[in-house]
């Protein structure tokens, strides 16, 4: 099949890589310059575990090409996919200026007859807008080709994107009612069989039921989280051990173990906004999301729980001591920087005076930019950050090490030399990752989410 991505983001190139590694004729289009030149020079924009063999492989076979040229990412193509980014508009609604911008430039190109597929996350609603706006081109240059718009959210996690793309738990798919549906519906079997073999993990349902389930899953998700978070909290007043509790709580098939894991707050890419944009849909129908908000607010605290730690131990003036950081990405196994807690933390740690060195496996270039956007305005506090590219050398005479991303090379570290680095024994674990007992053996001091010990 002829298809083209619009958007050569995390989920766009994800997306183009797998569907032309099952044989499609895939072309990535995107308005950014820079990564088109990137992608066509054999290079990769993000961090995303296996993306880069599946890419090199597909290009090389002639299947997947890049461009800046609309006229020719859109022209006989029978299924164009929109993935650009949907961020926070200024009151929290999912901003859709690149969603219309994209559609926009379907209706001046398209000729025969076209799927064009949301799989940016967007409110409900979104599909008739993207129709109006193809259908608006279409009318300007007196062109009539059938087109159908279907929403085919994307549930893939960074990180674990060419598995979860490739392996899907389900494919969700909203279509019409209409001749056109029907024919979309057909496209799009066709396409997702290769990764719908062993059982029908196809979902059909209406478009506004398709374009609403992906905030409900985020909207589940980010619930799950911060109900966590705050009863660490409580569980560290009370004396309970939150990871014994999830793991009591977890054995219940009705609640299982995925997402029950306290910490230092979520960011990333889609939770915050999918949360955010849900909650203004709610109001723009003039009805709250209580719980949503409480999410909301509990994630905001929660990234501030381990500022709140260490100037409990430390106090407010934090000016002549030194932390080092583990850990810059939202999550391990991606250089994506949108929202992570540890902005908030380094933020936090430099307006209060102290020196920041910090590490993270694949996300330096993306912190970089992303602390100094942060901090624009202020170099001072920026010249007391330093970006270490080596992991033990960020606890060089520090005060503290604080954690901020499970990645794997954190788990299990060489501790004596990390106590031999370290000017005092103490980690601040914003992630869990090891055991009080263990860490209270070794000499640490250890402080992390609603456990005992440490303080
Ligand atoms: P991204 O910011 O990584 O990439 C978006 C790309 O779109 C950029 O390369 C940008 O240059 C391009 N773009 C913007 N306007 C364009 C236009 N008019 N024409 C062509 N290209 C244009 O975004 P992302 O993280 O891949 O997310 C894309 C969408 O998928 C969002 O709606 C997001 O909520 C959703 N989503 C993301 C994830 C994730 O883990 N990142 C998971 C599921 C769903």
């Amino acid at each position: 099949m002829n298809v083209t991505i619009i958007g050569c983001g995390y989920v766009g190139l994800v997306t183009a890589a797998c569907l032309a590694d099952v044989g499609n004729d895939v072309c990535c289009y995107d308005v950014d310059q820079d990564k088109i030149g990137i992608l066509e020079s054999g290079g990769i924009p993000i961090h995303e575990p296996g993306l880069h063999e599946i890419v090199a492989r597909n290009k090389a076979a002639g299947r997947l090409s890049f461009t800046t040229d609309a006229h020719r990412a859109m022209t006989h193509r029978e299924a164009i996919f929109i993935a650009v980014g949907t961020p926070s508009g200024e009151d929290g609604s999912a901003d859709l200026q690149y969603v219309l911008a994209a559609a926009h430039e379907i209706g001046r190109h398209i000729e025969g007859f076209t799927v064009v597929v949301d799989k940016s996350t967007v409110p409900v609603g979104t599909a008739r807008r993207v129709r109006a706006a193809i259908a608006e081109q279409l009318a300007q240059r007196g062109a009539n080709p059938m087109f159908s718009v279907v929403s085919n959210p994307e549930f893939l996690k960074e990180g674990a994107a060419i598995e979860d793309f490739t392996r899907p738990e389900r494919i969700v798919v909203g279509c019409d009612d209409d001749v056109p549906g029907e024919r979309a519906r057909d496209t799009m079997k066709r396409l997702y069989s290769p990764y719908n073999r062993n059982r029908d993990r196809m979902l059909f349902m209406d478009v506004r039921s398709a374009e609403f389930t992906k905030y409900a899953a985020n909207a589940m998700l980010a619930t799950r989280i911060s109900f966590m978070n705050e009863l660490a909290n409580l569980a560290e007043r009370v004396g309970a051990d939150i990871e014994a509790v999830r793991r009591g709580i977890g054995s219940d098939p009705r609640i299982g173990y995925h997402f029950l894991y306290a910490g230092c707050g979520y960011g990333g890419s889609c939770f915050p906004k999918d949360v955010r944009a849900l909650m203004q849909t709610a109001r723009d129908e003039g009805q709250t999301l209580r719980i949503l908000d409480a999410v909301s607010e509990v994630n905001a605290a929660q990234k501030q729980v381990l500022v709140d730690k260490i100037v409990a131990r430390f106090g407010e003036d934090l000016s002549d001591r030194t932390f080092g950081v583990w850990g810059l990405a939202f999550k391990p196994g991606t250089d994506d920087m949108r929202e992570a807690p540890s902005r908030v933390l380094i933020a936090a740690l430099l307006e209060r005076g102290a020196r920041v060195a910090a590490f993270d496996p694949v996300s330096m270039k993306e912190a970089q930019r992303a602390l100094a956007s942060d901090l624009r305005g202020r170099p001072e506090a920026l010249a007391r950050l330093s970006l270490v590219e080596d992991q033990m050398d960020v606890a060089s005479k520090a005060d503290a090490l604080v954690i901020m991303t499970e990645w794997k090379a954190f788990k299990s570290p060489d501790f004596d030399s990390l106590k031999a680095r370290l000017k005092q024994p103490i980690v601040f674990d914003g992630r869990n990752l090891y055991e009080p007992p263990a860490m209270e053996e070794l000499g640490f001091e250890y402080h992390s989410i609603g456990r005992p010990g440490g303080g």
